[in-house]
């Protein structure tokens, strides 16, 4: 999930976002006079930066790791737990930037990324709710936070250590890099590219999880929309079923044909310099029968032999 912090008195405003992890979902923000929006308010004007609350006007929030660093750019990890820096992860996670960055043709971004690493969930818990007490329980948190006096915008990571991390911080991280480059995602593509991402790359994006599920609700509880998703500003109506089906639209666009890739990047390129409307026309326009085709992708994909040992549900709860 995904969050953007005003840190300025001058209210002008302003959309922000927050990830979340574990419900990857990117909050629609409006601060004061942003009428209209149906977006989920934080009043942040009285929580500010956490650096703020923790200097004095939120006495009770504790401070972020800081004791251990180390730098894997842009990726700053910090913790207050001794990490082995040599461990896979973290090579997989520089790996991630390449990925990404590569496979969606972006230039890559040159802001640091900050990826607090907290040693248990209970200390996670602690802090995420005295810095962000409006913000719902997440296993992770991305937060893009305007800063001050402009400049760009601070990138910021908050997870707990435990045995989702890796998926967890893959998810993560991928809406930072993508923040670090296209500030205004829309909330379904940015969630479905973080849900293709956060697999290892010898998985290639698919999420047999997801896949299993979507056949299974195909035509009962699931019917294809992606002008519906593309409306969804508001992070409380994606759900579960609405990640599911942005990863497969993204899963779709990103390896059906070469059409529909193109036309993603293009799009991508687009959102780096402003609002270029909906996608949903482009690709009707590439392909007349749209979801017969997205369904035959959906019944095309070929699971690894040992997906069902993949835990079910646990990928498709909302970060
Ligand atoms: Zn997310």
């Amino acid at each position: 999930m995904f969050f953007t912090l005003l840190s300025s008195l001058c209210i002008r405003v302003i959309r922000s976002f927050l990830l979340f992890s574990r419900c990857s979902v990117v909050l629609g923000l409006a601060l004061l006079f942003s009428l209209g929006c149906n977006s989920f308010s934080l009043h942040l004007l009285s929580r500010d930066k956490h650096e703020k609350a923790t200097a004095g006007s939120h006495p009770a929030a504790p401070a972020p790791p800081s004791r251990y660093s180390f730098r894997i750019p842009p990726y700053v990890f910090l913790s207050d737990f001794e990490i082995d820096h040599d461990k896979p992860l973290f090579g997989e996670l520089a790996k991630l930037r390449d990925q990404v960055y590569g496979e969606l043709r972006l230039t890559p971004g040159r802001a640091a990324i900050l990826v607090y690493l907290f040693e248990n969930k209970d200390r996670y818990d602690e802090y995420m709710h005295a810095a962000y007490p409006n913000l719902p329980a997440r296993r992770a948190f991305f937060i893009q936070q305007q800063r001050a006096l402009g400049g760009g915008d601070d990138l910021m990571v908050y997870t707990s250590w435990g045995e989702r991390i890796q998926q967890d911080l893959r998810h993560e991280l991928t809406h930072a890099l993508l923040h670090s480059v296209i500030r205004d995602m829309p909330l379904w593509l940015d969630e479905g590219l973080a849900e293709y991402f956060e697999l290892p790359p010898s998985e290639h994006g698919i999420n047999a999880s997801h896949v299993e599920t979507l056949r299974r609700d195909f035509g009962v509880t699931f019917q294809p929309d992606l002008d519906r998703l593309e409306k969804m500003k508001d992070v409380n109506e994606m759900k579960s079923p609405e990640y599911r089906e942005a990863w497969l639209w993204t899963h779709w666009m990103m390896q059906s044909r070469p059409e529909t890739k193109t036309a993603l990047l293009t799009y991508l390129q687009e959102l780096r310099k402003g609002h270029p409307g909906p996608l949903a026309p482009r690709l009707t326009a590439i392909c007349p029968n749209l979801k017969d085709e997205f369904q035959k992708h959906l019944y095309q994909i070929e699971l690894p032999i040992n997906a069902r040992a993949v835990p079910p549900s646990s990928s498709s709860v909302p970060r």
